[in-house]
Parts: structure tokens; C-alpha cells; sequence
């Protein structure tokens, strides 16, 4: 760094994401992307075409991209924000809502403290109950924003929409954020409370369920108030944050929701058996509702068997901290990689032997 940088920024600690290795010799289960290509609509959509018009700018609106969102989930245009994947949107919601105290669980997404610590503001992280579980009652009154990821990560655990309702219902006076990156697989929205309260803002992407993590392409739906804060910073900051090739394959992708629909329960089949083959492996794993796996075995570590995995060729994510050092997270892929995987995870514990 420079000895010019803004000395608070210098200090932050950054977010480290998970590796994205560029050539492609491994099986890439350590970032929860989708295993199958979006749909053929979507290829189609960012076409020649629309290459020739990226000397225009894109239409800072998103006007088709936030219609096309509100009719799928009932809701009006004006409780739409659209942001450069959803870490754009929960910048932008850390920004406007979190300066005075922000609380969430003490495991769930690792870019959360580096937000927080941006806007200057130390984050209350809570501890989940010892079964990984959210207790509602410990975010009641809180009197700072609150944001939880339903289903959680790196846990896959999900919370009724009735306990977030209660979360919302006992603090009027601050924002609660749901994260729901994840929550086609097997989760239950909360974006229905948008129209009964003023003070929740439900964050969606088209990163995880709709194929398109490297698009940049996330949302949030809220009271229309919420989203004008958003709209705010953007126009404060980016009016332009989502490009022209972006916007129209989201747009697509929203069009090819039942190819989608059919592929995000093939994930879900495809987690529930390979936990199950894990546990019979004697793994313990919880009972994750995302698109991915949150494993241990008490006769290898996390770190060791991540590595165990990494020189055979496969990529999980090994998040460590205190409490989760012996899990690793594998992402669910195609049923034949995740042959693979367990192949490659009995060879390993028969090496331990
Ligand atoms: C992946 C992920 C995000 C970020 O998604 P993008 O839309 O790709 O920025 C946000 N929250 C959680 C919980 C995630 O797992």
C-alpha cells in the first residue's frame, strides 16, 4: 500500500474469496456455483447483437430486469433495487443502514465484518446455538440492523419465516436484512413481509440457483423507501453497476425459470444422497438446505482433509475459525463429480488406516 491511503482504510481487513483457479484441472466445489450451464435462452440472449451495443451505456434503471423480477415474486417494481451481484447490494445496505450497529450470527457469510468494518462500525456477532441453530430471541430489541442469511452459510440451516417475522416484528426502528442467496434449493422466502412491514429487506442473486455467478447480478426487494435508500447510493456512487450483457441474460434467465426450477432440485437430490453417502462414511453433516455440504469427521481434520482433496484434484472450501475448524463446505455439483468426490473421500480415509 501507499503511505497515501486513508489510514482507516489501510487498516481494514479484507474479504478473502474462496480460490478461482484458472485453468481448469480441478473438480470446483468450493465457491457454490452451479454445476450446469444457464439456460439456452441465456446464452442465446447475450448475443452479437447486443456485444454491438456496448458502445451505449446500459440503462441505469434496469427497468426490464426489475419488472421481470416483481411479477416472479409478486411484488411491484418500486420495491425492487438491482446491484452488481448481491455483495454490491449488502455494501450499499451496510452503508445506509448499519452505521449505528449491525448484528449477525458468528458463523454465517465471511464478508459481512469486512462491511461493517468499512463503514467503520464493529459488528455484535452472535453466537449460534451449539446445533449451528439461530435462536430469534436473541436479536429481539436489539436497536442496531440486523442481517441474517436464510438458508445460513457455511451451515446450509434455515430459519422459519415465522421467526424472522418475529425478529422484524420486535425491532421497528432498524432494518433486518435477509440474505437469500441461497434459498432456492429447499429454502422458504421471506420476501411476502415485504408488504407488511417497513423494515425488512430480502437480498436475492442470480449467482448461486440461476447460473450466472460471473454475470454480477444480485437483488433486493423491500417498501419502496428501502429501495429508493439503495438507489441513492447507487446514484451516488455507480448509476451504470449493471453492464448491458448482464441485464439481458438476468432478464432471460427469469424467462427460463422452469429450466432452473428443474436443475435446482437436481442439486437438491444430488445434496441429499451424497450426505447420505458421506454419513454412512461416518461423517457428520447438518441438515443443509443450500447447495452445498457442511461436513466432519472426527478421524481427519478439516485442513488436512481439504488438502487430502486438493492434491486428488477436488476444491472445497475450508473456512476454519474456532468453532467449524473440523468442517469443510463442498458445494454440490453434478451427480458424476460428486461420484467422484466420494470415491476420492474413501480412498482418503482408507489411507488413514
Ligand atoms: C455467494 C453469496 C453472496 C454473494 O453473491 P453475489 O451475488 O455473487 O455477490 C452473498 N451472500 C451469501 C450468503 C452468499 O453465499
Amino acid at each position: 500500500m501507499s503511505k497515501f491511503i486513508d489510514s482507516c482504510l489501510g487498516k481494514l481487513e479484507e474479504y478473502v474469496p474462496g480460490e478461482q483457479p484458472q485453468e481448469r484441472k480441478f473438480i470446483k466445489l468450493n465457491t457454490n456455483e452451479f454445476p450446469f450451464p444457464p439456460a439456452p435462452e441465456v446464452i442465446a440472449a447475450v448475443s452479437a447483437a447486443e456485444v454491438g451495443k456496448l458502445r451505449l451505456y446500459s440503462d441505469p434503471t434496469c427497468r426490464i430486469l426489475k419488472e421481470k423480477l416483481a411479477a416472479q415474486y409478486g411484488v411491484q417494481p418500486e420495491n425492487v433495487f438491482v446491484g452488481n451481484g448481491s455483495d454490491e447490494v449488502l455494501n450499499f445496505a451496510f452503508a445506509a443502514y448499519c452505521r449505528k450497529g449491525v448484528a449477525f450470527p458468528d458463523i454465517s457469510y465471511g464478508f459481512y465484518p469486512v462491511y461493517a468494518r468499512l463503514y467503520g462500525v464493529e459488528p455484535e456477532t452472535v453466537p449460534l446455538k451449539d446445533d449451528f441453530s439461530v435462536s430469534a430471541e436473541d436479536y429481539f430489541g436489539k436497536n442496531k440492523a440486523i442481517l441474517i442469511t436464510n438458508p445460513n452459510s457455511p451451515t446450509g440451516l434455515l430459519l422459519p419465516v415465522s421467526e424472522i417475522e418475529r425478529i422484524v416484528r420486535s425491532n421497528p426502528d432498524n432494518v433486518v436484512m435477509v440474505d437469500e442467496a441461497y434459498v432456492d434449493f429447499g429454502g422458504e422466502s421471506a420476501v411476502p413481509l415485504i408488504k407488511k412491514y417497513d423494515n425488512v429487506l430480502v437480498i436475492g442473486t442470480f449467482s448461486k440457483s440461476r447460473a450466472l455467478a460471473g454475470a454480477r447480478v444480485g437483488f433486493a426487494f423491500g417498501d419502496a423507501a428501502l429501495i429508493r435508500d439503495l438507489e441513492k447510493i447507487k446514484y451516488c456512487t455507480n448509476p451504470y453497476n449493471i453492464n448491458r450483457l448482464s441485464l439481458v441474460a438476468a432478464a432471460a434467465a427469469l424467462d427460463a425459470q422452469a429450466y432452473y426450477d428443474e436443475k435446482d432440485a437436481l442439486v437438491a437430490e444430488t445434496r441429499d444422497k451424497t450426505r447420505a453417502a458421506l454419513t454412512a462414511l461416518g461423517f457428520e453433516a447438518t441438515d443443509s438446505k443450500g447447495n452445498f455440504i457442511f461436513t466432519k469427521h472426527e478421524r481427519i481434520s478439516g485442513k488436512t482433509l481439504y488438502e487430502a482433496l486438493r492434491s486428488r484434484g477436488i476444491l472445497v472450501r475450508h473456512l476454519g475459525g474456532e468453532r467449524i475448524r473440523e468442517y469443510i463446505r463442498i458445494t454440490v455439483g453434478t451427480p458424476e463429480q460428486m461420484e467422484t468426490l466420494i470415491d476420492k473421500i474413501k480412498e482418503i480415509l482408507n489411507s488413514l488406516d
